[in-house]
C-alpha cells in the first residue's frame, strides 16, 4: 500500500487549493447569510471548475471526465470539502451509478451530466423508509412496456438544481429475506431515470435544516407517473445491484469531504492556540488546550489512513462494504469531535460567524446521518465480522 502523493496528485491538490481559496471561500458568507447560492456565483464556479478539469472529475476519460482514480479523487474531495457544501457541490460530480447507463441513456443522461448540461439527484429515502430502504412504499407497477410509479420520497438533496432523478422504487412481489438475516419480507427494487416535467412527477420544497446552507432538500411526489422500460437503469428488480456497484465510492466521498473540514478546523485551532494569550501566555502552552490539539490530530490521522486505504483498495477492486463504512464512520465522527473542540479552543469567538467554525460545526452534524447513519456503518462493520462465523 502506498499513499505517497505523486507529482500529478500534488499538482491536482495545489490547483484545487487555489480554486477553493479564490473561487469558493469568498462566497461563503453570502451563502451562509442568505441560505441561497446565487445563480451567477454557481455559474462562475461551474465554468472555472470545468476549465480546470475539476468538474465531473471522477468520470472515466473515455466518457469525457477527468478519469481520476479513487485515491486521487479522494484527495481532490478533501480539498474541495473544506468549503461550504453548497459551493463545493457546484463542482458537480455526476452520480457514479450513471455509469450503468446503456445505449440511448448515455446520450440523454450520462454525457450531458459530464458536459455540465444536466444534473441528477438521487432518491431512495421516504418518510417511512430511511435506514430500512427495503421498507420503501414507492412502487412501480408494469403496464405493457411502461411502468406506473406511485409514492413519495423525501430529504432529496438539490432536486431544485436537478434535471432528472435517479429513483429507486419497489417492483414485483415481496420475497422472504435470506437467512441468516431474515427480517421478514424484502422488496425487489428497480432504479429508474425520471425527467422533471414527466406528468405525475412533482417536486416541492422539503424541510429547513440546520446544516449545509444554500443546499436544500425536497419532497418528490409520484402520482400515476408513467415511465417507459427504456428508463430503467440496469435490470428490473436489480436496483440494489446497480447501487451497490457504485455507492461505496459515494461513502468515500463523504469521508473525504469530512477530512477537508477537519483540516480547516484543526488549522484554525492551531493558529488560535499560538495567537490567543490569556494569563500572560499563549493558550497553547496550557496542557488542557494543547492536548486537545493532539487528540484532534490523532483522530484526523486515523480517519485519513482509513479513508486512503479504502480508496486505494477501491482502485485495486478489493474495497469491501466494511472498508467504506469504516472510512465514513471514522471521518464523520472525527469531524464532529474536531469541529466541537476547535470551537472550545476559540472560546466565545468560535461561535461567532466571523469565523467558519460555527458553519463547520453545524454542517458536521449531518455527516453522521446521511449516506447511512453511524449506527448503520457500525452494523455493516460488525456484520462483516459476524457473518463468517454464522452470526
Ligand atoms: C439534509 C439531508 C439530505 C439528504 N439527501 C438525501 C438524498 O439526496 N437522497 C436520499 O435518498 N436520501 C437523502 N437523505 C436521507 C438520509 O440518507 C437518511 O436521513 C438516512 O439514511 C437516515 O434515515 P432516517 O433519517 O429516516 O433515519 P432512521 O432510519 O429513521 O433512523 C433513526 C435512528 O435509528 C437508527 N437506526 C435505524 N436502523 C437501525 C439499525 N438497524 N441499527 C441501529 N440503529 C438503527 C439510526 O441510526 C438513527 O439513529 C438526506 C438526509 C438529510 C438529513
Amino acid at each position: 500500500m502506498d499513499f505517497a502523493v505523486t507529482d500529478e496528485q500534488r499538482m491536482l491538490i495545489e490547483t484545487a487549493q487555489r480554486f477553493v481559496e479564490e473561487e469558493l471561500y469568498p462566497h461563503e458568507r453570502v451563502v451562509e447569510d442568505t441560505d441561497t447560492l446565487p445563480v451567477e456565483i454557481a455559474e462562475r464556479i461551474k465554468q472555472k471548475s470545468q476549465e480546470l478539469g475539476l468538474y465531473a472529475a471522477a468520470m472515466p476519460a473515455e466518457l469525457g471526465g477527468s478519469g481520476l482514480d479513487t485515491l486521487s479523487m479522494t484527495m481532490l474531495d478533501r480539498v474541495l470539502g473544506q468549503a461550504s457544501y453548497a459551493l463545493h457541490y457546484t463542482v458537480y460530480r455526476p452520480s457514479n451509478v450513471l455509469q450503468a447507463c446503456v445505449g440511448a441513456q448515455r446520450e440523454r443522461y450520462l454525457y450531458p451530466c459530464i458536459r455540465g448540461e444536466r444534473v441528477d439527484c438521487f432518491a431512495m429515502t421516504e418518510p417511512g423508509a430511511g435506514s430500512d430502504v427495503r421498507g420503501m412504499q414507492c412502487r412501480a407497477v408494469r403496464d405493457g412496456d411502461d411502468f406506473i410509479i406511485n409514492g413519495t420520497k423525501h430529504f432529496i438533496s438539490h432536486a431544485d438544481w436537478a434535471d432528472f432523478v435517479i429513483l429507486m422504487a419497489a417492483t414485483g412481489e415481496e420475497e422472504e429475506g435470506a437467512p441468516p438475516e431474515n427480517r421478514g419480507p424484502r422488496k425487489k427494487i428497480t432504479t429508474f431515470l425520471v425527467d422533471k416535467g414527466t406528468p405525475g412527477f412533482t417536486v416541492r420544497p422539503g424541510y429547513k435544516n440546520v446544516s449545509m446552507r444554500g443546499y436544500h432538500n425536497f419532497i418528490l411526489d409520484f402520482d400515476e407517473c408513467r415511465v417507459p422500460q427504456s428508463q430503467v437503469l440496469g435490470d428490473v428488480d436489480k436496483g440494489f445491484d446497480v447501487a451497490n456497484d457504485w455507492l461505496g465510492a459515494t461513502r468515500l466521498q463523504v469521508a473525504a469531504t469530512c477530512l477537508g473540514r477537519c483540516d480547516r478546523a484543526l488549522a484554525l485551532a492551531t493558529r488560535w492556540c499560538v495567537e490567543r494569550k490569556q494569563f500572560g501566555q499563549q493558550i497553547g502552552k496550557f496542557q488542557g488546550v494543547s492536548f486537545k490539539l493532539a487528540d484532534m490530530a490523532l483522530k484526523l490521522k486515523a480517519a485519513e489512513l482509513l479513508t486512503y486505504e479504502a480508496a486505494w483498495k477501491h482502485d485495486q477492486g478489493t474495497m469491501s462494504d466494511s472498508d467504506a463504512a469504516m472510512a465514513k464512520l471514522a471521518a464523520s465522527e472525527a469531524l464532529a469531535f474536531i469541529a466541537d473542540e476547535a470551537i472550545q479552543i476559540h472560546g466565545g469567538m468560535g461561535l461567532m460567524n466571523e469565523l467558519p467554525l460555527e458553519m463547520i460545526w453545524r454542517d458536521a452534524r449531518l455527516e453522521r446521518i446521511w449516506e447511512g447513519t453511524s449506527e448503520i456503518q457500525r452494523h455493516i462493520i460488525s456484520r462483516s465480522l459476524l457473518r463468517p462465523h454464522g452470526g
